[in-house]
């Protein structure tokens, strides 16, 4: 057991809020970095290079390629777990560069994620320099998906397999709008719905037709009325199309559908109904009969991270080095969602910013890239401190 001494002498070694304040043009210079390389889900090339930054940065880690996923380790028997991502959702050719006004820096992945892996690389670093027992007491393992932005099945595998039996799983998406950290997301499942019928001339044949408009039409509201507020799932068809031209009976139709729920029971229970409902059609020609078919495609799934003792554990450990950060359950997925059965986890741990996804809007808040680093500094510290003097972090 670690001594209450011990444990002065490892916080107060250093005046960390002067220290990451200090470095916090070094941090932003990194930053930049990064940001002026693009790495657009698709933009292959790009990614690459930002892993090759990333490889770079965290020196003294050993880097190896799953696919074209990052993963830097440092082994040790007691393992932490970090979580960010390469790609944005920012093509090359979107114009929209750095640019920094006031307490603002905007900037296409500033906060999703490159600010977030600034952070954790910042408060590593600083680990190393002024706590190194609990730099060198703890495994670490980094873990850069390379297509996040996209949903990654064989990232959540990896991730899945190396978060198993970890201390702690931190994932560096940002806190937003304010010093929130995530203690729950909803899970989400996307599919695809496509109809094929039969065409036939509007006018003279019409009777030949199966209009597969139609058929779409009426699944889309049955999964429509899927929606219920209080069971905390939603469905939402964000596209559709069909037809070709309005003097003839559409043969093919097809929609994107999107599922989100809190809990994994609800999660589960609409993907069964929404695969039901597309089961059978419904639309027929009225001459012979001749039914449209349908083709359900499931694409890649996040299963709900719901609030549980291990996260709560984390949470706790993290307001006690900043008493202002606030827990937040936020509606959109991530890569946690793979994770939290395995390990305790924690995520919104990158910097403050807002307006994720919005070309010329994304942005963090400059000091926010400082006192980030320093919640992640002290929670690693106290992660590490809880893990010697006791067993484990709860686990639910
Ligand atoms: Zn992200």
């Amino acid at each position: 057991v670690l001594g209450a001494e011990a444990v002065e002498a490892m916080t107060s070694r250093f005046d960390a809020a002067g220290y990451f304040q200090s470095t916090l043009p070094e941090s932003i210079d990194l930053l930049r970095r990064l940001v002026e390389v693009n790495s657009f889900t698709a933009n292959e090339a790009g990614v690459r290079r930002n892993a090759e930054i990333v490889e770079e940065m965290f020196e003294g880690f050993r880097a190896r390629r799953e696919g074209e996923h990052l993963v830097l380790t440092r082994p040790g028997s007691r393992r932490v777990v970090l979580i960010s991502h390469l790609d944005t959702v920012y093509a090359p050719d979107d114009g929209f560069a750095w640019r920094e006004e006031g307490p603002r820096i905007y900037g296409p992945g500033v906060a999703d994620i490159k600010g977030g892996t600034v952070v954790m690389w910042r408060a590593l670093l600083a680990l190393r320099q002024f706590a190194p027992d609990a730099f060198e007491g703890l495994g670490w393992t980094l873990l850069f998906n390379a297509s996040e932005e996209r949903g990654s099945a064989g990232f959540a595998e990896l991730a899945r397999r190396e978060a198993a039996g970890a201390e702690a799983c931190l994932a560096y998406e940002p806190g937003y709008p304010a010093n929130t950290l995530v203690v729950a997301r909803k899970g989400s499942a996307r599919f695809t719905l496509r109809v094929r019928g039969r065409s036939a001339h509007s006018g003279s044949r019409h009777e030949e037709g199966a209009n597969a408009i139609v058929e779409l039409a009426g699944k889309i509201l049955k999964i429509a009325a899927l929606t219920d507020y209080a069971r905390g799932i939603t469905t939402n068809v964000g596209v559709a199309r069909g037809g070709t031209v309005v003097n003839a009976v559409p043969e093919s139709a097809e929609a994107l559908i999107d599922l989100r729920a809190k809990d994994p029971d609800s999660f589960e229970a609409g993907k069964r109904e929404i695969r039901a409902i597309c089961r059978e059609a419904e639309v027929r020609s009225a001459s012979d009969g001749f039914p449209c078919a349908l083709e359900l495609e499931d694409h890649h799934d996040y299963t709900p991270m719901v609030r549980n003792a291990g996260t709560d554990a984390l949470f706790e450990l993290a307001r006690g080095v900043d008493p202002t950060v606030e827990p937040q359950e936020r509606g959109g997925s991530g890569d946690v969602c793979h994770v939290w059965r395995e390990a305790p986890t924690l995520d919104g741990l990158g910097p403050v910013g807002d307006d994720c996804h919005c070309t010329g809007r994304e942005y963090v808040l400059r000091d926010t890239l400082a006192s980030r680093a320093l919640l992640s500094y002290g929670l690693f510290r106290d992660v590490f401190l809880s893990v010697r003097n006791s067993s484990s972090l709860s686990r639910f």
